[in-house]
Parts: C-alpha cells; sequence; structure tokens
C-alpha cells in the first residue's frame, strides 16, 4: 500500500513515514502543498495524510482540488488546531478523517487502517465500470455492452488496477510494483505486452473503451469516439 504524506514539518514527516515503513507501507513525503498535489494527481495512493497548513497552497485548497479532479484517494487531514470549524471543514470538502496535532503514532494508525479498511470495503465490489465496459471481478470477464471475453491472470491485474484509477494516470512503476511486486525481475516489456493483450480484447468486445499511452509515464484509460483505436 502507497502513502503519500503532505507535511512541511521535517521531524514529524520523518517520524510518519518512519512508523509506517514499519507497517509495511510505502511512503512518499511533499512538504509543500504545490509538489504534494502534483504527485496527488499524477500518481496513484491508497492513502494521503495531508497537513492543514502548508506552504504554497494549504490543505483545505488541495483537498477541494483533488476532489474536484475526481481523485478517490482517501484522505486523512492532520492539523495543529483543535477548532471544531476546521474539523468541518475538511469533512464537508470530502476528507475520510481528521486527526489533531499533537497526536501518538499509535492513534495515527489506529486512523490509517480504520480509513483503509472502510475504504476498501466500499469499493469491495464484484464489478468494475467504465464507459461501455464492465469488468467481471470474480469470473475474470471483460464485458461491453453485448460482447465479453475471458482476461488471463495478469490481464485481470492490470485491468483492475487501470479501472481503480481510472481518473488518473497509473504510471508503469505503480503498475509493476502492484502486479509483479517490488522484487519482481519484470520490466516494463512485460506491460506493454499485456497491454496490447487487452487492447486486442477489448477490439474484439468492440468496446469504445481505449488504453491510453502516456508517453515516459504510464497508462490511463480513455473513452473513444467513433471507431476504435485498439488496432496497435
Ligand atoms: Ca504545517
Amino acid at each position: 500500500m502507497n502513502i503519500l504524506i503532505m507535511e512541511d514539518e521535517y521531524s514529524l514527516a520523518d517520524a510518519l513515514a518512519e512508523k509506517l515503513k514499519s507497517e509495511k507501507f510505502n511512503v512518499c513525503i511533499k512538504t509543500n502543498g504545490e509538489d504534494g498535489e502534483d504527485e496527488a494527481l499524477t500518481e496513484s495512493y491508497d492513502l494521503i495524510l495531508l497537513d492543514v497548513m502548508l506552504p504554497k497552497k494549504n490543505g483545505f485548497e488541495i483537498l477541494k482540488y483533488l476532489k474536484q479532479e475526481k481523485i478517490k484517494t482517501p484522505i486523512i487531514m492532520l492539523t495543529a488546531k483543535s477548532e471544531i470549524e476546521d474539523k468541518l471543514n475538511g469533512l464537508e470538502h470530502g476528507a475520510d478523517d481528521y486527526i489533531t496535532k499533537p497526536f501518538s503514532m499509535r492513534e495515527l494508525m489506529a486512523r490509517v487502517k480504520a480509513v483503509l479498511k472502510r475504504t476498501n470495503n466500499i469499493e469491495n465490489t464484484d464489478y468494475l465500470e467504465f464507459g461501455d465496459i464492465s469488468l467481471d471481478l470474480k469470473n475474470a470477464k471483460l464485458k461491453s455492452c453485448e460482447n465479453e471475453i475471458q482476461l488471463s491472470g495478469k490481464e485481470l491485474e492490470i485491468m483492475e488496477q487501470l479501472l481503480l484509477n481510472k481518473n488518473q494516470i497509473l504510471s508503469r512503476e505503480s503498475l509493476l510494483e502492484r502486479i509483479w511486486g517490488y522484487d519482481s525481475d519484470a520490466e516494463y516489456n512485460n506491460i506493454e505486452v499485456y497491454i496490447t493483450f487487452i487492447r486486442r480484447k477489448l477490439k474484439l468486445i468492440e468496446s469504445k473503451v481505449g488504453i491510453k499511452a502516456v508517453r515516459g509515464i504510464g497508462y490511463k484509460l480513455e473513452k473513444m469516439e467513433g471507431k476504435n483505436k485498439n488496432d496497435k
């Protein structure tokens, strides 16, 4: 699981990172709002810890923007203030939880785990959908309006990741890490090969959904008008 920390107090950010790493999370720290927001928009995370008072762009502005951009990553706000307005402001704009500084690492871990459990449960569905396709996770079938096709294990996993991150670019690094794991020898070529297979299957079921390659970064699902472009 990948966690993004946006926190400008270096000592706190480091302490959070250390604790999360000890619990087997992968962690990225950004110490100003602009960098943090960019990171949240371009990489896929399972959770964001978002400080309110940040240089360049504050936590509430970031929260609002990420929600506006339909980023579904759960967000826990961190703040020094304990005022009720701050809490309401955060929750109103879609934060999943809220924790007031100073907090203990134990309390933080409890919140992190609770939010991950809750949000995973919500997404724990048998079908994922985008455009005219629906992915049947139980039976590994990709369906369009009128057709369906069986996916192999890796194709299913890749398609699942693309659908779970349908509003953002899924980087090749996160795909490799999530599907083949950190210590694997799998390379970017593997991903390209499977993406080619999946594009062929999308074409076979006559779907209007395509997989767009974002040069040097990764992949994103797109809805295509008119004829199918999965012939590459
Ligand atoms: Ca701060």
